[in-house]
């Protein structure tokens, strides 16, 4: 990614999340290419980071996802369009 000191490469927010530009799935979760390249992470707020991922286009046409370790999981929708947990602690690897 072309920033790494935490703010946002699209909007200039600080960064909080680092998206993979090709997600993470279960069958590249084992290519370190994919998982760790600089050339497929991008440090995004979390509006964007939302964007990116529910914005558009139904790139995940159902309710699941997949976790920080490529599990399959049910998206956490909670009514205030919120998908993901307020993730201050740390960068959510997704
Ligand atoms: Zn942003
Ligand atoms: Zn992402």
């Amino acid at each position: 990614m072309k920033s790494r000191n935490g703010i946002c490469e699209r909007c200039g927010e600080p960064a909080r999340i680092v998206h993979h530009k090709v997600w993470i799935n279960a069958s590249n979760i084992n290519d370190p290419s994919i998982t760790l390249g600089w050339d497929n992470l991008e440090a995004l707020c979390q509006t964007c980071h939302n964007e990116e991922h529910h914005g558009s286009a139904d790139r995940i046409k159902n309710d699941l996802e997949f976790d920080e370790d490529g599990n399959v999981i049910k998206k956490k929708m909670a009514g205030d369009g919120q998908p993901y947990p307020p993730s201050s602690k740390h960068f959510s690897k997704l």
